[in-house]
């Protein structure tokens, strides 16, 4: 298996690394009485992995095609989105400023020490400015609106980076080894889920909430169907009432919680698998699939493929346990 990674900026490469993502079998006890297969898009890249290299693909592409030299964006202090995004400007030749809320602390995280060494630029801003991120005058109020620059909302969550991850879902619709049950993926904001949701057709997704979020993953994944449409053509007798399926019961206690009970089915499932996974998406994820089918909730001999959403560079701000 030759992967390729990222290593110049057209949409034939793209797909071409995306392509060559391997198909994992896990063999664990983990899994009772069902098959489970991952998605390796940790290893698109090592440094631009994920789903937010696929969110970020086509704004990477509109960046150049307009001419913009510089991407602004914003995020946490250990943002996946921040790491890829900055790793993407070096790559492709386009300056990266990152919006970071609060204060510069003295120590900054391994995460943002990498974005720095990545060349973006870390500003500073006020909760109160970061709240109006999503305003379009928000540039303008944060005083950057003179910069010749792409805006990419937290998270990669522009109509662009659900094309891209529609992308996603059209490589896996052509690549998957097997014919699967259900796909499996981490939600955080229901885009990932969404624009799956309206481009792989083959087998039904279900999400895993990595958060508490009332009803508001269930809606974004509904509005990023709407908006990418779906042309799914399920076979006659498997039309689906739901295009996806959403369980809230694996967040743990909430955003990046990471009580024992995960942290020990981590380490046994990167011991019996050697698949490393981050605490705060895709250590959830495959907790849920292991609940769901040590609970007898997927339905025997079940073929299930799970996205491996990338993250791995987050397991920093986690310490080892003592
Ligand atoms: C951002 C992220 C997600 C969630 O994606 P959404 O589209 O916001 O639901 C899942 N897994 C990883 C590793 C991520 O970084």
């Amino acid at each position: 298996m030759s992967i390729r990674y990222l290593t110049s900026l057209d949409l034939e490469s793209f797909i071409s690394a995306a392509r060559a993502v391997p198909y994992q079998g896990v063999n664990s006890d983990l899994f009772p009485g069902v098959e489970v297969w991952i998605r390796r898009d940790d290893l698109l890249d090592p440094l631009i992995s994920g789903n937010k290299a696929y969110k970020l693909f086509y704004n990477l592409l509109a960046a150049k095609e307009q001419g913009a030299d510089t991407i602004i964006t914003c995020g946490g202090a250990w943002s996946n989105h921040i790491h890829a995004t900055a790793a993407a400007g070096a790559r492709f030749g386009l300056r990266t400023m990152g919006i970071i809320r609060g204060e510069r602390p003295p120590l900054l995280s391994a995460t943002l020490q990498d974005a720095e060494r990545f060349g973006m630029q870390l500003k500073f801003v006020t909760r109160e400015l970061y709240r109006q991120r999503n305003r379009p005058e928000f540039l303008e109020l944060a005083e950057l609106d003179a910069i010749n620059s792409l805006y990419v909302p937290e998270g990669g969550a522009n109509l662009a980076g659900a094309e891209g991850i529609r992308l996603l879902g059209e490589v896996i619709e052509r690549t998957a080894p097997i014919s699967f049950d259900q796909l499996w993926v981490a939600c955080g904001t229901g885009l990932t889920l969404g624009s799956l949701a309206s481009s792989v057709h083959r087998f039904p997704v279900h999400g895993v909430e990595v958060l508490r979020a009332g009803d508001s993953i269930r809606r974004d994944a509904e509005h990023w169907i709407a908006v990418l449409g779906t042309n799914r053509d399920w076979r006659k007798g498997s039309i689906p009432t739901k295009a996806f399926e959403l369980t809230n019961k694996y967040h743990c206690g909430g955003y990046a919680k990471y009580p024992n009970c995960l942290r020990e089915f981590q380490q046994d499932f990167e011991q019996q698998s050697g698949i490393p996974l981050d605490p705060v998406y895709t250590a959830k994820l495959m907790y849920a699939v292991s609940q769901e089918a040590i609970g007898g909730r997927i339905s025997r001999g079940a073929r299930i493929l799970v996205l491996h959403s990338g993250g791995l560079q987050g397991r920093r701000g986690f310490q080892p346990r003592k």
